[in-house]
């Protein structure tokens, strides 16, 4: 099991980003799990955000919001570190209502002090997705923040909503009501039905990094891409390209006509707090 998940670890990249050697964090199943639990009473995770830019425009227009962990004695870990074993045990649902009312609270604070339109994109897990209370969960965190809807996205895989699929058109179709904006992220990598998504109200599809990484030398990197934007277009979907790393790349999207792009070209994600002087700068 342990060298499952050192091997799922060594196989992500931004690993570098947060702790040189990889042996450093590899706790047991069990002792990661008390540890995870001990770390949302102490109140250790924290959360880093990327612009996200429109290539049209050259303007921000939001930022994901990205889980990180600083461990008291590990340093700032990466999710690759534990969230699949909070999605196995279960705690990534309180995880996730931490992240959700931490992203709006973040937002909020944004709003107040810059006047800010960015919108929050965040991360949501299949188990989180499934809980009954999602939807209430998410209108109650919007509340007690004072959030408007148009200002956050969802981020949902293909495997959440293309699995038992008259629920989920139920409850997209309410948080789309409540004017909640919605993403497919990963896009490509797992088994969309096609049929479906045409049914489904998603407004953006994330083409996932192994696609946009060498797009420029790829001949079949860049079909699939233009295949997605073309698919995605005629159903009257944005596309979001990630993981942009390079000029070339960045040029080769733009002639796919992808709507916007994230990645280390424009930036890594960043504290909070240098958000606005990021945008600030970026716009300037
Ligand atoms: P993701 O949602 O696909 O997020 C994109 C990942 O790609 C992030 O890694 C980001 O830092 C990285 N990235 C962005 N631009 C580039 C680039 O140009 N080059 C490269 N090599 N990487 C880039 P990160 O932050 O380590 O997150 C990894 C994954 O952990 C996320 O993948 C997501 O699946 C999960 N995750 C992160 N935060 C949350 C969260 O709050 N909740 C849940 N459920 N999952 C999360
Ligand atoms: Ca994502
Ligand atoms: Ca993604
Ligand atoms: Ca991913």
């Amino acid at each position: 099991d342990t060298a499952m998940y050192e091997a799922k670890t060594k196989g992500r990249n931004g690993f570098q980003e947060y702790i040189p050697g990889l042996s450093i964090y590899s706790p047991d199943r069990m002792s990661l799990e008390s540890d995870l639990r001990a770390a949302l009473r102490n109140n250790e995770f924290v959360l880093h955000y990327q612009p996200q830019i429109c290539l049209a425009t050259n303007q921000v227009v939001g930022v994901e919001a990205l889980i990180r962990w600083r461990h008291p004695k590990h340093g700032l870990l990466s999710p690759v570190h534990f969230i699949p074993t909070a999605e196995e045990n279960g705690l990534i649902v309180e995880i996730g209502r931490w992240v959700l009312r931490e992203a709006c609270r973040q937002c909020r604070q944004w709003i107040d002090a810059h006047h800010a339109t960015l919108r929050v994109s965040i991360n949501i897990s299949a188990l989180e997705f499934r809980q009954a209370d999602f939807v209430e969960q998410v209108r109650a965190i919007l509340n007690e923040t004072g959030i408007a809807p148009s200002h956050i996205e969802l981020e949902l895989t293909e495997s959440i909503v293309m699995h038992n699929v008259g629920a989920v058109l139920a409850i997209l179709n309410e948080l789309k009501r409540m004017g909640i904006f919605l993403a497919i992220d990963d896009f490509g990598t797992g088994f969309s039905s096609l049929n479906y998504l045409r049914r489904f109200p998603i407004d953006r599809l994330k083409i996932d990094q192994s696609f946009v990484q060498g797009i420029d030398h790829i001949p079949a990197n860049e079909s699939i891409v233009r295949a997605i934007t073309s698919l995605a277009h005629n159903l009257s979907m944005e596309v979001v390209a990630e993981g942009a790393e390079s000029d070339a790349e960045l040029a080769i999207l733009m002639a796919c006509q992808c709507n916007e792009a994230q990645g280390y070209w424009f930036a890594k994600p960043m504290p909070a707090d240098d958000v606005m002087p990021w945008v600030a700068a970026w716009e300037d």
